[in-house]
C-alpha cells in the first residue's frame, strides 16, 4: 500500500522535474517504506538541493554512501536522480542514485587525472558560441566530444546573431565541423530562433547549455524564463558550518516545462572521453580512416594514412585535422594517467595485503599457537 502510494506521489509531483514510467520501473519494487524519490537540483561543495515529493529539501550523502563511491564521480550531480530519507524539516539524507541514464563530464581542472560529472540525465545538450571574438570551431569540437561521450548529438547555437549578418559565414564554418547536427542562429538580446530552441526543451526534458563564458548562456536563459521571477543567479546555501557556498550548477524550470542546467563561471573544460565519441565528433576523418595502410593508424606519424592524403589533396581542413590530433593526444593522455592510476592501485593493494599477512603471522607467534 505505501510502495503504491509513494508511486502515485512521484508521479503528481515529480513529473514537473522530468519523472517518468521509466525511471518508476527502476524502483517500484525496490523503493523502501520509508525513502523517498528525488532529483538533485543544485550542486554544491558538500550539499546538494533536492526535489522531493513533498518539496524541497537539503541534501547530503550518508556516510555508507561515502564509504561505497569508489570517486568523485559517484557522488551527486545535478540531474541525478536519488532515493533519500529524510531526516528533518528541511534535511534529507541521500541514500543512492539511480541509475544514470548518461552523464556529462569532464576531467577535473588542474593537474589530477579524475573525472567530474557537471550533470546527469540530460536530453539535449547546447553548445553555445557567439558571432563575437569567442568564435572559436576547435572549441566547438571539444564541447562536442563531450556530448558524444555522453552519448548526444549536440545543437550548436552560435548567439549574438544580432552583431552578424544574414549570410555570415561562421554558420559554414560551424557546420563544417558539426557535419552531422545541427547549427543554429539565435540571439538572446532580439530572441531570434528561440522558438526553435524551445522547440528542443519539451516539457520534462532537461537540456544543458556548454560554452566558455561570456558567450549569452545567463542571457539566453533568462530571455528563456521570461517574465518569471526566477533569475538566473546562483543561489547560496549555508553548509551548517557558518560557511556559505554558491551553487556551482543548477536547474530550472522554463514556463512551458522544459528544464535548463545552469553551468555558471565554466571556465576551462578538459576532455574525459574515449575514442568512440571523438570518432563521432569527427565523423569524416573516421570516414577516411577505412582507407589507411594500418587499421590502427592514428593518423599521425605512419606512412600511407588516408587522412594526411586527404589534407594535402585539400579535401580536409589542415586546422581540422589539426584539431583531431590535438584531441587524440589529449585523449591518450588521460588514458594512459589512468592506466599508471590503476597499476599503483594495485600494487598498493598488494602491498597492503602482504603487510598485513606478515602482522598476522607475527601476533600469532607471539601468543604461541
Ligand atoms: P555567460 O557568461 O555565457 O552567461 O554570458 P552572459 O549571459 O553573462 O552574457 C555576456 C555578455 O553578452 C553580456 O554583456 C550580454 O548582455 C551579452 N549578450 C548576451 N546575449 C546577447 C545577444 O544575443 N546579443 C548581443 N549583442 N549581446 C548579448
Ligand atoms: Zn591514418
Amino acid at each position: 500500500m505505501k510502495k503504491t502510494f509513494q508511486i502515485a506521489e512521484c508521479r503528481a509531483s515529480l513529473r514537473l522535474w522530468g519523472w517518468s514510467p521509466a525511471w518508476e520501473a527502476l524502483v517500484r519494487e525496490s523503493i523502501e517504506p520509508d525513502q523517498a524519490v528525488g532529483r538533485v537540483t543544485a550542486v554544491f561543495r558538500e550539499q546538494c538541493l533536492l526535489r522531493l515529493p513533498n518539496g524541497e529539501r537539503t541534501g547530503e550523502v550518508t556516510g555508507r554512501f561515502r564509504h561505497l563511491a569508489s570517486n568523485a564521480a559517484a557522488y551527486p550531480a545535478v540531474g541525478d536522480w536519488i532515493l533519500a530519507q529524510e531526516a528533518g524539516p528541511d534535511l534529507a539524507l541521500i541514500q543512492d542514485l539511480l541509475p544514470r541514464r548518461n552523464e556529462l563530464s569532464r576531467k577535473v581542472a588542474g593537474k589530477t587525472v579524475q573525472e567530474q560529472v557537471l550533470a546527469a540525465n540530460v536530453d539535449v545538450v547546447f553548445v553555445m558560441t557567439a558571432f563575437d571574438e569567442d568564435f572559436n570551431v576547435r572549441r566547438i569540437e571539444r564541447y562536442e566530444v563531450m556530448a558524444r561521450q555522453a552519448g548526444m548529438e549536440p545543437v550548436v547555437l552560435i548567439n549574438k546573431s544580432d552583431l552578424a549578418k544574414a549570410d555570415d559565414e561562421r554558420m559554414i564554418e560551424a557546420r563544417d565541423v558539426n557535419p552531422d547536427g545541427v547549427v543554429l542562429r539565435v540571439s538572446a538580446r532580439t530572441g531570434e530562433g528561440l522558438d526553435t530552441v524551445r522547440f528542443y526543451l519539451p516539457a520534462g526534458k532537461t537540456g544543458i547549455f556548454l560554452g566558455s563564458s561570456g558567450v549569452g548562456k545567463s542571457t539566453l536563459l533568462n530571455a528563456l524564463l521570461g517574465d518569471e521571477v526566477q533569475i538566473t543567479k546562483p543561489i547560496r546555501m549555508s553548509d551548517g558550518k557558518g560557511r556559505h557556498a554558491t551553487s556551482a550548477r543548477q536547474m530550472f524550470i522554463l514556463p512551458a516545462g522544459g528544464l535548463v542546467i545552469d553551468t555558471p563561471g565554466l571556465r576551462e573544460i578538459q576532455l574525459w572521453a574515449e575514442e568512440p565519441a571523438l570518432t563521432e565528433a569527427f565523423s569524416e576523418i573516421a570516414g577516411l580512416a577505412g582507407l589507411c595502410r594500418y587499421t590502427d593508424c592514428t593518423h599521425g606519424p605512419e606512412s600511407g594514412c588516408a587522412v594526411k592524403d586527404a589534407v594535402e589533396k585539400g579535401t580536409l581542413p589542415a586546422d581540422r585535422y589539426a584539431g583531431y590530433l590535438k584531441l587524440s593526444k589529449e585523449l591518450s593522455y588521460i588514458r594512459r594517467k589512468q592506466d599508471a592510476a590503476e597499476q599503483a592501485d594495485h600494487k598498493r593493494r598488494w602491498k597492503n595485503i602482504h603487510r598485513a599477512a606478515r602482522a598476522f603471522y607475527r601476533d600469532r607467534e607471539k601468543s604461541g599457537d
